[in-house]
């Protein structure tokens, strides 16, 4: 068995704000597989503390004694299948509110020592300091774990290799550099090609920086974001790092997501979908009516997915009889816009302002299409679940939306193929358009099936993704 040390800032099902969360919870299990042993590294927000509490067989595995001004130690445990360490230093994480923001939204003012505090943890894990536990690779995820790959780098070696995985090259971490020492960084590492970034401390540059390899989620993003449209300031360095940078797909937990089986449904999917989208529609309130066309929603609400253009599709969708089961939160101006949508048309356009995993999985398997007209998106999961549970996705095309679903334009229908509708340029009379395209083929019975078909054929699991990791990982340890 190989052991790899994983470091993120959220894990399913302890803690999750988003795609990540679902990454990092899911991928261990599919690496077992190949003979590789992930043990994760998380803070121990308050939330996750509270999931312990009541857990047998939760040990100390190291006492950290003081770190970045308080005690600190590291619990490990197994939980949700997942072998952990959690960072308990309640100076830093136990408080109420977010991973990174507190309840009023806003980013926590300490967020570099907070972060810095995991990488330094993961340092010193990487290092030997809990008996029998050796890692031949640490797997760092986004900014919040940038630190970890940055010590590792700038400490004395030996040391284990080091992957570092961008799920989100807008989220940066950018910190004042008069942390450096107490991040426990030596002055050399504040440059050019160490942890400097726009005269600051930039943990996610760090981690593309110094990381032996970088990965992100889909290969067409690992292309877009070496260029000046898509990366963020960053593409240079991306640039400078193609022959260690791979875009390798996320998958989805095929037994979470698994439409034949999944407790939120009315009945199973495919036979149950009728079912289901009654299902939803008494759920959310919309009118019960089996014909017409029920587009869903499952997302952040935020500039970067795109539902902003959504409010200037609607009347046309309406007037085309569709109907709108939106499930987001986030930015307050947009849940704003879809509020009043819902109120000025009840039984037609129906919002839940929340993060709720049942009605997630319900619109999944009831909704007769996803929409996802994201103006970028690493990966993408949402499309992921759609296509396994037969709801025809809909998306822009871009990163890893573009590598997981085929228009169902004329040639690809007439070659039996296509598992759903892909537009572009990304603009509100595009979604416009390709929702009008979705509510022909929806007419059209026998194409519609043909294309549920087709999606629910294709493989989203975590199998092909976890063989390249593991592949990976054995390159680098070697
Ligand atoms: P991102 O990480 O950028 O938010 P992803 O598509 O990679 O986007 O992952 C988002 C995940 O979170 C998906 O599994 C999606 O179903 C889920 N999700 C998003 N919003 C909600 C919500 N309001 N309630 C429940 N699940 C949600």
């Amino acid at each position: 068995m190989m052991q790899v040390l994983a470091v993120a800032p959220e894990v399913f099902p302890l803690v999750k704000t988003g795609g990540l969360a679902d990454v990092v919870g899911a991928l261990p299990h599919a690496l077992a597989a190949h003979d590789v042993a992930v043990t994760t590294l998380l803070p121990g927000y308050r939330g996750v503390l509270a999931q312990l509490a009541g857990l047998p067989g939760v040990s100390l595995a190291w006492d950290a004694g003081a770190m970045f001004g308080g005690p600190a130690r590291v619990l490990a445990t197994r939980i949700a299948g997942l072998d952990v360490f959690v960072l308990d230093a309640p100076h830093l994480y136990d408080r109420p509110g977010g991973p990174y923001a507190g309840p009023d939204g806003v980013d926590w003012a300490d967020n570099g020592l907070r972060f810095g505090a995991l990488g330094a943890a993961a340092d010193a894990i990487a290092r030997g300091a809990i008996p029998g536990f050796s890692p031949a690779v640490v797997h760092a995820h986004d900014w919040q774990s940038g630190m970890a790959i940055a010590r590792l780098h700038f400490g004395a070696a030996p040391r284990p290799a080091t992957v570092f995985t961008v799920h989100n090259l807008a989220f940066q971490g950018q910190f004042d550099r008069g942390l450096l020492g107490q991040l426990g960084l030596p002055e050399r590492a504040f440059s050019l090609d160490g942890v400097e970034h726009w005269g600051q401390i930039g943990f996610l540059k760090a981690g593309l920086a110094l990381a032996d390899r970088i990965t992100t989620v889909s290969p067409t993003y690992a292309a877009e974001i070496r260029t000046p449209e898509a990366g963020m300031g960053l593409d240079g360095l991306l640039r400078a790092r193609t022959r260690d940078l791979r875009g390798i797909l996320n998958g989805i937990d095929t037994t979470i997501w698994d439409p034949a089986r999944d407790p939120h449904l009315a009945a199973a999917n495919p036979r149950g979908r009728a079912r289901n989208k009654a299902a939803l529609q008494a759920r959310m309130g919309l009118d019960p009516d089996p014909g017409a066309p029920l587009f869903g929603v499952i997302s952040r609400l935020s500039w970067q997915k795109g539902l902003d253009m959504l409010p200037e599709a609607l009347p046309a969708l309406l007037v085309a009889g569709g109907q709108l089961a939106l499930l987001g939160s986030g930015d307050h101006g947009l849940e704003a816009a879809f509020r009043a949508a819902a109120a000025a048309h009840p039984g037609r356009i129906a919002a839940v302002f929340a993060l709720d995993e049942p009605i997630a999985h319900l619109i999944q398997g009831g909704a007769d299409a996803i929409l996802v007209p994201s103006r970028f998106e690493p990966c993408g999961l949402t499309q992921l679940c759609a296509l396994r549970y037969g709801a025809i996705p809909v998306v822009a095309r871009t990163g890893g939306l573009a590598d997981t679903v085929i228009d169902a334009n004329v040639a690809a229908l007439e070659q039996g193929q296509g598992t759903g509708i892909v537009f572009s340029p990304t603009n509100a009379p595009m979604l416009e358009a390709a929702i009008l395209r979705t509510i022909s083929l929806f007419h059209d019975r026998p194409v519609w099936k043909r294309l549920q078909h087709n999606a629910m054929r294709g493989d989203v699991s975590w199998a092909r993704p976890a063989a390249a990791y593991a592949s990976l990982y054995r390159d680098i340890a070697a």
